[in-house]
C-alpha cells in the first residue's frame, strides 16, 4: 500500500509519511527521531528537577517536625 511522499523540511529529502509517524508531518522520520529525542531529555530533565523539588521539601518538613518535637 503506497503512501503519501512529502519532502523533509528539515533535509529535503523524499520521504513516505505513514500513519501514525511521530514529530513533524513535513519530516523524515530520521529529522522526526533528533527532536524526539531532544524532546524525551527535556522531558526527563522537568520531572528530575520537580523530584529534587519535592525531596527538598520532604526534607524541610522533617527537619521542622525533628525541631518540633
Ligand atoms: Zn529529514
Amino acid at each position: 500500500m503506497p503512501f503519501p511522499r512529502k519532502i523533509c523540511a528539515v533535509c529535503s529529502q523524499e520521504f513516505e509519511l505513514k500513519p501514525g509517524k511521530p514529530g513533524f508531518a513535513n519530516r523524515c522520520p530520521e529529522c522526526s527521531v533528533e527532536d524526539e529525542a531532544d524532546s524525551n531529555s527535556n522531558v526527563a530533565k522537568q520531572s528530575t528537577d520537580r523530584e529534587q523539588a519535592a525531596a527538598r521539601r520532604t526534607a524541610m518538613k522533617d527537619l521542622l517536625y525533628r525541631k518540633d518535637s
